[in-house]
């Protein structure tokens, strides 16, 4: 599932919606890996860029690679974000 297209000019990422290890679900561009903490951050361009090596987006939260998984409707609904329009991937996966 997934929300909107990446709003950066130089790619054409989805923005779908993850879960870090901590359990936190956060919204992930699946090609630039840029992370929102919320659907409106998005439009307000709060985004952060998590890197190596510890790969955080903020206190006690990140999203090293093999730790986070791509979040399904349960995780959506749990975050508070059940009621978005959230639409299928255009791919398996
Ligand atoms: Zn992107």
């Amino acid at each position: 599932m997934w929300l909107i297209e990446c709003p950066s000019f130089w790619d054409e990422g989805l923005i779908r919606p993850l879960v870090t290890e901590n359990g936190a679900v956060v919204l992930m561009c699946d090609t630039c890996s840029v992370v929102w903490h919320t659907p409106a951050g998005i439009e307000e361009f709060e985004h952060v860029e998590p890197a190596a090596p510890d790969w955080s987006i903020g206190p006690g939260t990140h999203v090293r690679p093999g730790t986070t998984r791509w979040a399904d409707p349960a995780d959506v609904t749990t975050a508070g974000w059940g009621d978005l329009r959230w639409r299928e991937l255009p791919y398996a996966g």
